[in-house]
């Protein structure tokens, strides 16, 4: 779709399912069931819905899904789709992963990270965007990669190498213009460096909250993740920017939910928010007009 003078299109970065309590920390599972319903294995369905963004000239791609490897019980017990989903669905907008110019990542959980690296036939790891510049928080980055014992296997080694192997790795400091257009947002919360990325265009506004809110059913201001490492400020900042986003009639992005990749959203009497034109995917219109269709 067109936002202002970029165009924003969802990729599919790989379905799968997960643990509900787990996506719902906190809240008993009697209340987000009604939301959510599990599976026989007490999973729902999860999508990582990236985001690629064409600013002028220059193609960016919001965070890569799980990617293609995942270790084979994980894959089981995820159900994750196989292959490489996030490629597969640059492909069907005629990108290539040489076109991609910056890749910017929320945060470096494998669902996130993961898609930006594969395994090639000699057994090493390589970054998967030969050209592309690698921007994520430089407080997400140090954690990540400090062996920290309190948040053991929260982030692989096998996703991270390879972005600083590849010499294009941008560390940022806070709130920053990533490129015109797209700026950061930090958020915390979900990790100590997770950032929202803020999409604007000729007054137009699409804010992708990664998983600060990752799918319409997480809009209840107090419902976290049991994977937030500080509720509260997850909290804080989910009060802020849904605040804005419906506040100013912008775009919300969600990044995991299975059936809606974005909405408006309005605010409710129980001081919460509500979706309001929700999309699946966002338009795609007519593509042959698009900046790198060839
Ligand atoms: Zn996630």
């Amino acid at each position: 779709m067109q936002l202002g003078r970029f165009d924003l299109q969802t990729l599919n970065g790989g379905r799968f399912w997960i643990d509900g309590g787990t996506m719902f920390g906190v809240v008993p599972r009697v209340l987000w069931e009604r939301q959510f319903p599990a599976d026989e294995q007490h999973r729902i369905a999860q999508r990582c819905s990236c985001l690629l963004v064409s600013t002028q000239g220059r193609l960016v791609v919001i965070d890569t899904g799980y990617g293609p490897k995942l270790p084979e019980k994980q894959q089981r017990q995820i159900s994750a789709e196989a292959d490489e989903p996030l490629i597969a669905s640059l492909a069907e907008f005629h990108v290539r992963p040489e076109d991609v110019d910056t890749v910017i990542f929320t945060h470096l959980h494998f669902d996130h990270a993961g898609g930006a690296s594969r395994l090639l036939a000699d057994g090493s790891i390589q970054d998967v965007f030969p050209r592309a510049e690698y921007v994520v928080q430089r407080r997400e980055w140090i954690t990540a990669t400090g062996n920290f014992p309190e948040y053991r296997g929260a982030y692989q080694s096998e996703n991270l190498e390879p972005l600083a192997k590849s010499g294009r790795l941008r560390l940022i400091d806070g709130n920053v213009e990533i490129l015109p257009g797209l700026r950061s947002f930090v958020t915390g919360g979900h990790t100590d460096g997770h950032q929202a990325i803020i999409i604007e265009s000729e007054g137009e506004v699409a804010i992708y909250l990664g998983d600060l809110c990752p799918t319409w059913r997480h809009l209840p201001v107090l419902w976290c993740l049991g994977y937030d490492v500080h509720m509260a400020q997850t909290r804080r900042s989910k009060a802020e920017l849904l605040g804005l986003i419906a506040d100013h009639g912008w775009l919300a992005l969600f990044d995991h939910d299975p059936d809606i990749a974005a909405a408006k959203l309005t605010r409710n009497d129980r001081k919460d928010f509500a979706i309001v034109e929700p999309m699946f995917d966002l338009p795609r219109g007519d593509l042959s007009h698009a900046p790198w269709f060839s």
